[in-house]
């Protein structure tokens, strides 16, 4: 058998009405930039998840850049986040002229610990970054304790946590701004790039509006140097049939999860913990090992494909070598990226694959 990490496919073949319809209706409406559909599922997403405004962006970098501009983040400026992230949270802090401050992070959660967030902060330290990694929130509490105690926002990446839960809330709501992506293989994707950033601030909702639109406040007017940065119509309308699906897709990630934390027996392989306080939503199905480059050439071998999230660690980024942090400056970072190894995981995939991926890594063993 062959078990693919992803498949897009499949995921356009259950849904291929709804989506060319969407398509049909933006090209037959003839208006392609900041429109009904944009307005439409920004109205949408923000309801779904309990916010009060939502701005759509390019990309989910783009979220975090205009987000940290928003929040008041300038030239020099300094930007918490945990050191094993997605490099984009990084490049966003760099976009808005911030140096990117990495953490070490917690060795359950895998998010940023709270202890060495609050240890970080100087007198430059404009915005603190929580990701939400692989789909479980980060210790919000925690993190807002330093918040308040600081008076630093907190900007929520939330590129892999669509749907999540922290207590009752669903991730965005939570900080100043939650940022999302949309990027195809995200539990809620575009078939192109796309994102978008939420709050319960309208000052704050406007100067983004005016940040993506070239910094203008009304046609022709511009009270702020802008960016070009926006949702576009054709993907807001295939994100508006998407979203209706994104609880029934997060519950089926969930059962494949519990197939796996049940079929996987493998005691030189550890499964991911989740945590009592929120509900995951298995963007990523994440695996520890010592061996973890043996184990994934055994199941490459038997046909199921995986993915490392991620081997390099933000501060060992050749492109963030300035920073000056060297090797053991993030110990728990630094052993998941040796570590970690991501499963198949996806609404389509089937409960025979899954099953199959389970046997697959059963059957490795200790190599000398
Ligand atoms: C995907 C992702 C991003 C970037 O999103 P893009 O839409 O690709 O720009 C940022 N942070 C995390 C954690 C991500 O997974």
């Amino acid at each position: 058998m062959k078990v693919p990490f992803g498949d897009l496919r499949r995921q356009y073949n259950a849904n291929r009405e709804r989506i060319d319809s969407a398509i049909g209706r933006v090209l037959e409406g003839g208006w392609f930039v900041l429109g009904r559909e944009v307005e439409s599922f920004e109205q949408e997403f923000a309801a779904y998840l309990g916010a009060k405004h939502a701005v759509g962006v390019a990309s989910g970098t783009d979220a975090i850049h205009l987000a940290l501009r928003a929040v008041g983040v300038a030239a020099g400026d300094e930007v918490i986040t945990a050191a094993n992230t997605c490099v984009p949270t990084a490049s966003a802090i760099s976009l808005a002229g911030a140096v990117p401050v990495p953490v070490d992070v917690d060795p359950v959660s895998y998010t940023a610990d709270p202890e060495r967030i609050k240890a970080a902060i100087t007198s430059r330290t404009k915005a603190i970054i929580p990701v939400h990694l692989y789909g479980q929130a980060a210790d919000m509490d925690a993190v807002l304790k330093v918040s308040r105690e600081s008076g630093i926002p907190i900007v929520e990446d939330v590129a892999q946590g669509h749907g999540a839960i922290y207590r009752e809330k669903k991730l965005g709501t939570i900080g100043e701004a939650g940022c999302f992506s949309f990027y195809p293989s995200k539990n809620l994707g575009a078939y192109g790039d796309g994102g978008a950033i939420v709050t319960a601030s309208r000052e704050l909702a406007d100067r983004l509006r005016q940040l993506r639109n070239y910094g203008e406040a009304r046609r022709y007017h511009h009270t702020s140097v802008g960016f070009n940065s926006r949702l576009d119509e054709i993907q807001a309308a295939i994100l508006r049939a998407k979203l209706v699906d994104l609880d029934s897709s997060n519950a089926r990630r969930r059962e494949i999860a519990a197939l796996y934390n049940r079929e996987i027996t493998n005691p030189i392989v550890r499964k991911p913990v989740e945590l009592e306080y929120g509900r995951h939503n298995y963007h990523l199905y994440v695996v520890r090992c010592e061996q973890r480059d043996w184990l994934q050439q055994h199941l490459a071998d038997l046909g199921v494909h995986t993915l490392i999230h991620y081997p390099v660690p933000i501060h060992l980024q050749e492109a963030y070598g300035w920073l000056g942090m060297k090797r053991g400056a993030c110990p728990v970072a630094e052993r998941c990226a040796s570590e970690v190894l991501s499963l198949p995981i996806f609404p389509e995939l089937t409960d025979e694959e899954a099953l199959y991926v389970a046997a697959s890594v059963n059957s490795f063993t200790a190599r000398a």
